[in-house]
C-alpha cells in the first residue's frame, strides 16, 4: 500500500459515507484522519497530538495502544478466528467471559447474551422483554417507556427509544411501541420554587399517570441510562431510581439499565447501577467491555427472566434471535483481557479518585464562570452546562452553536471534548488512565476556549 494517511484523507469524501456526520463539512474541511494513539492521546495525519478527553466515543476505558490487547487479538485469531454460537455452539472465551461478567455485575443478574454493539444489546433486551411477557401469557405487554434526552442507539428500535429529536427527524420514528417520559434534569426542568425532591416525585407521578393512561397490561419495560450520556450528562435526583423501581414492579414492568456508557468503571464503580441504587431486571453494556478494541456488547438478565425463557424453550422451541458475531471468540478474549487490565490496574478506583479530582478542578476553574450554569456527572463522566444567563438559567440558543465553537477552539489547542449542541453542554469521558496533569490541561483548555469563544 503506497497511500499515505494524508493522501487517503484527500480521497475520503470520494468513497466514504460517515456515520452521524455532515457531508457538507466533510467536503469543506476533509476528514479528521486519526492514525495512531497511546494512553489518552491520539495523533492525526499531520502529526498533531490531541488529548482525547472523550475516549473515542466514550469507550476507550483502558486507554489506547495496549500491547497486551493486541497480543490477545493475535493469539485468539490464530487459535479460533471465528465460530458462531447459534444452536448452542460455544467457545472457551465466551464461557469464561460470561462467568467473569456475572462476578462483576449487580448480583441479581444471572445470564449474559453477547452481541456486537450497544444498539444491538438494547434491541435484544426489547425482544427479551416482549418474549418474557408473552411466555407468561401477557402478550399485550409490548410498549416500552424511555425518557426524553435519552440515547439508546440508532437501530430502528433503539433510535425510537432515543429521546433526542435529531435522531427521528428524517425518519418515520419513533415507532409507536415507544412512550417517552420526562428527562430527569432538575436544573433545566425543575419548576419555579420546586425542590429537587418535589421534582423527583412529580416525575415519578408522571410515569404513574403514563402507565395508567396506556394501561400496565400494555407496557413491557422502562429503559434508563443511569446517567444520560449523549443527552447531556444528566443524573436524576436522589431517590428517583428506588421510587421508579417500586412503581414499575407494582405494574410488572421490567427496568432496563442501559450501561453502555456507565458500565466498566466510568462512574467510579463497575456499573452505574451499583452506585445509583437501580436494581435493574436487565442491563445492557458495550463500549468499555472491550475498551473499543473489538466491537462487542453484553446484555444481562436476571435468573427469574431466564427461568421463563427456559420454560418457553421447552414449550415453543428456540428463542429466535441472534447475531453472526454473538459470543465472537476473539471479542470475548479481548473483553476478558480488558477486564483484567481494568481490575489489575485498579482503574475503577482510579476513575473514582481522578473523577473527584476532575470535578473539583472543574468547579474551581469554572464554578463561578458567568457562562457555566452547572457542572455535573460522576467519576470520569462530566458535563459542563453552558448558559447565556447564569441567574435565570438561560441556555444558549442552539443556532449560536456555542458547544461546537468551544470544542473547535479546544481541538485547535490539542484537546478533544464532545459538544452536545441540543443541550448546550460539553461532555467529558476520558480514558480511565487519564493523569492528573492531563486533567489540569483539559480543565484549563476548557476555560480558555469558553473565554475566547463566548
Ligand atoms: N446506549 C448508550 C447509552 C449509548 O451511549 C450508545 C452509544 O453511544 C448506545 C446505547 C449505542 O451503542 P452503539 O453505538 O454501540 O450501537
Amino acid at each position: 500500500m503506497n497511500d499515505t494517511p494524508k493522501s487517503l484523507a484527500q480521497e475520503d469524501s470520494q468513497y466514504v459515507l460517515h456515520p452521524a456526520s455532515s457531508i457538507t463539512a466533510l467536503l469543506d474541511q476533509g476528514p479528521q484522519m486519526i492514525v495512531s494513539a497511546k494512553g489518552s492521546t491520539i495523533t492525526d495525519a499531520d502529526g498533531n497530538e490531541l488529548l482525547d478527553a472523550v475516549g473515542g466515543l466514550w469507550c476507550v476505558n483502558a486507554g489506547y495502544g495496549r500491547p497486551e490487547l493486541a497480543q490477545v487479538v493475535k493469539e485468539a485469531t490464530e487459535q479460533l478466528a471465528y465460530y458462531h454460537t447459534f444452536s448452542n455452539a460455544s467457545n472457551p472465551w465466551q464461557v469464561q467471559l460470561a462467568k467473569k461478567l456475572l462476578q462483576l455485575a449487580p448480583s441479581n443478574l444471572g445470564k449474559v447474551y453477547f452481541g456486537s454493539g450497544g444498539s444491538d444489546a438494547n434491541d435484544t433486551l426489547v425482544k427479551i422483554a416482549w418474549h418474557y411477557h408473552s411466555l407468561r401469557g401477557k402478550s399485550t405487554k409490548t410498549k416500552v417507556i424511555a425518557r426524553e434526552q435519552a440515547y439508546h442507539g440508532t437501530s430502528i428500535s433503539t433510535a425510537s427509544l432515543t429521546g433526542l429529536g435529531g435522531f427521528h427527524k428524517e425518519y418515520p420514528l419513533p415507532l409507536d411501541f415507544v412512550l417517552h417520559t420526562d428527562c430527569p434534569h432538575f436544573y433545566t426542568r425543575g419548576l419555579e420554587g420546586e425542590t429537587e425532591q418535589q421534582f423527583c416525585d412529580r416525575l415519578i407521578d408522571n410515569v404513574a399517570k403514563l402507565i395508567e393512561k396506556e394501561g400496565a397490561d400494555n407496557i413491557a419495560a422502562f429503559f434508563a441510562e443511569p446517567i444520560h450520556a449523549a443527552g447531556g450528562i444528566i443524573e436524576p435526583p436522589a431517590g428517583y431510581y428506588p421510587k421508579l423501581k417500586t412503581l414499575l414492579k407494582q405494574h410488572d414492568i421490567l427496568l432496563v439499565a442501559d450501561e453502555v456508557v456507565c458500565g466498566y468503571g466510568r462512574l467510579g464503580t463497575w456499573f452505574g447501577s451499583d452506585q445509583l441504587d437501580i436494581e435493574p431486571d436487565m442491563l445492557s453494556t458495550a463500549k468499555g467491555l472491550t475498551s473499543g478494541y473489538f466491537p462487542m456488547s453484553a446484555a444481562f438478565i436476571t435468573d427469574e427472566i431466564f427461568d421463563v425463557l427456559k420454560e418457553g424453550s421447552a414449550k415453543i422451541g428456540a428463542f429466535s434471535h441472534g447475531y453472526t458475531y454473538s459470543g465472537h471468540p476473539v471479542g470475548c478474549a479481548v473483553a476478558l483481557a480488558n477486564l483484567n487490565i481494568i481490575e489489575n490496574e485498579g482503574l475503577v478506583e482510579r476513575a473514582k479518585e481522578n473523577g473527584a479530582y476532575l470535578h473539583a478542578r472543574l468547579l474551581e476553574e469554572l464554578g463561578d464562570h458567568k457562562n457555566v450554569g452547572e457542572i455535573r456527572g460522576r467519576g470520569l463522566l462530566a458535563g459542563v452546562q453552558l448558559v447565556k444567563d447564569k441567574v435565570n438559567k438561560e441556555l444558549p440558543d442552539p443556532a449560536d452553536k456555542w458547544p461546537a465553537k468551544v470544542t473547535a477552539m479546544m481541538r485547535k489547542n490539542g484537546v478533544i471534548v464532545r459538544p452536545l449542541p441540543s443541550v448546550g453542554t460539553l461532555a467529558i469521558s476520558p480514558p480511565l488512565v487519564i493523569t492528573r496533569d492531563e486533567i489540569d490541561r483539559l480543565v484549563s483548555e476548557i476555560k480558555a476556549a469558553i473565554d475566547a469563544e463566548i
